[in-house]
């Protein structure tokens, strides 16, 4: 064996050395990366177990809390039952919200855009969650025979005595905001942030919320990241909950259509332009804008509401006046509606002969209550939350209704702040089932008979309403 051949076996096998550490050293580094790997999930479960377990104590908390609570939240609900407002006069109920605000540490500004209520705690930096309620009652006779039943009566607009009943539940609603309140400053420690709660007048004239914000609620007060709110159903069981993604409540419009005509004799109509026949024709003819103007996968509702004309058998009068209410989910169907009830009125009139300075006029009533567009991400998140907080089985998702609510002006301001209501169920469980059963319908939201049972809905509202609020301030 010559020198060479001895020194190319030995670089051989120097080559097969460097080979094999280079194969154990990429080993190692792939057993690291395996660790770390390890290392990194264990540290995670560790993390989303500890944030479990923290969040389950919080929920905890504040379902104690809550009960601890309830028998104060059980008389301010019948306080503000038996003590209601009707719409721009909720001048005591203001002051009471207010002052349990106060009382509670919020710094509370009165008499914000009418009778509206802001209050204000601030709680370090991290982000602000507006909570909602609104604080009118209806011009409603109440005729549940409940121990706490309204007797009160005032003067409307016009001067009429009228009596006065919370029927839309804006007291449950009220009575979830302080308990609400009351919460979440007792978890004060828990959570950074702000909390914007408000009292809002006259919801069922669809005037209080674009009030506040005209008045500058988003400027003149911390601006909220989530505005959040509850309203009462007269369908859903007390102690449980419903959501509803995207369109929940409608667009609502209120039309007024005068008619003109020439009066005369009922024995000489030929000597007349009858405005009832012509308003009548008015009438049918709206009926075609849903059934064949709007697209069939679109909702919308034309409602001739009120048809006034008329004085006696044998005269035919010089006008008529047409109430309607219209309803839809999509801005353009609502825009559409608008546009062909103007210009079928036109020209109805128009082949009636009617000159053209005696055309029906059309007032549409300028504050209209907008669609409530919930937040499709809000809402699953906080659906998600109430299903923690007081159990899958009392969590749904709920139809749309075409109801209206201003609520859904405080999201359509620039600042396309992110909002969601639901629904808190106010309806004895045993009735609804009786009812069910009888197939009969259960008196609804607006009824003399409407009369929830206050200690599950108000437990219900405040448990999810203040876990809500915490899961947002805690991970915006
Ligand atoms: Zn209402
Ligand atoms: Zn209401």
């Amino acid at each position: 064996m010559n020198f060479l051949v001895i020194e190319l076996k030995f670089s051989k096998l120097v080559c097969f050395y460097n080979k094999l550490l280079l194969h154990i050293m990429k080993k190692l580094i792939d057993i690291q990366r395996i660790l770390k790997f390890i290392l990194f999930i264990l540290a995670f479960s560790i993390q989303v177990h500890v944030f479990a377990q923290k969040h389950s104590v919080l929920l905890n908390k504040i379902d104690k809390i809550v009960e601890k609570e309830y028998s104060y939240l059980d008389g301010l609900y019948k306080y503000l039952h038996k003590n209601p407002e009707i719409s721009f006069q909720e001048k005591n109920t203001a002051k009471r919200i207010a002052q349990e605000l106060k009382k509670i540490g919020f710094e509370v500004t009165e008499n914000f855009g009418g009778f509206g209520v802001v209050g204000v705690f601030k709680n370090g930096s991290g982000p602000t969650i507006m909570v909602r309620a609104d604080m009118d009652a209806l011009p409603v006779k109440e005729l549940t025979g409940l121990p706490y039943a309204s007797t009160k009566t005032t003067k409307d607009d016009l001067g009429n005595e009228v009596p006065v009943m919370h029927a839309c539940g804006h007291d449950i609603h009220m009575s979830v905001l302080i308990g609400t309140a009351k919460t979440l400053v007792a978890l004060k420690s828990s959570w950074k942030g702000t909390l914007l709660f408000i009292g809002q007048p006259a919801e069922e004239r669809s005037g209080g919320a674009i009030a506040m914000l005209k008045e500058g609620l988003f400027e003149k007060f911390p601006r909220p990241d989530y505005v959040l709110s509850v309203h009462s159903s007269a369908t859903i069981a007390a102690g449980k909950v419903g959501y509803r993604e995207g369109a929940a409540l409608a667009n609502v419009d209120m039309v007024d259509i005068f008619v003109y005509g020439e009066g005369g004799h009922g024995a000489y109509p030929h000597t007349t332009k009858d405005p009832i026949v012509l308003a009548s024709r008015i009438v049918m003819s709206l009926q075609t804008i849903v059934s064949r103007v709007i697209s069939p996968f679109e909702p919308a509702v034309v409602t001739v509401g009120a048809f006034h004309a008329g004085t006696k058998h044998n005269i035919i009068p010089g006008q008529a006046h047409l109430q309607l209410t219209l309803r839809s989910y999509a801005d353009e169907v609502r825009n559409k509606t608008i546009a062909e009830i103007r210009r079928m009125v036109k020209h109805i009139a128009i082949s009636a002969g009617i000159p053209e300075n005696k055309l029906p006029k059309i007032k549409i009533r300028a504050e209209y209550t907008p669609v409530t567009l919930n937040d499709a991400k809000l809402t699953r998140r906080i659906k998600k939350v109430a299903e923690s907080m007081i159990g899958k089985e009392n969590v749904s998702d709920t139809p749309a209704v075409m109801a209206g609510e201003d609520f859904g002006r405080f999201g359509r301001t620039d600042a396309k702040i992110p909002i969601c209501l639901y629904w808190v169920g106010t309806v004895d469980p045993k009735k609804l089932a009786e009812y069910k059963k009888a197939n009969k319908q259960l008196p609804s939201l607006h009824s003399a008979y409407f009369s929830p049972v206050p200690e599950p809905s108000i437990k219900a509202g405040v448990k999810t309403m203040a876990a809500s609020v915490l899961d947002l301030l805690l991970n915006k």
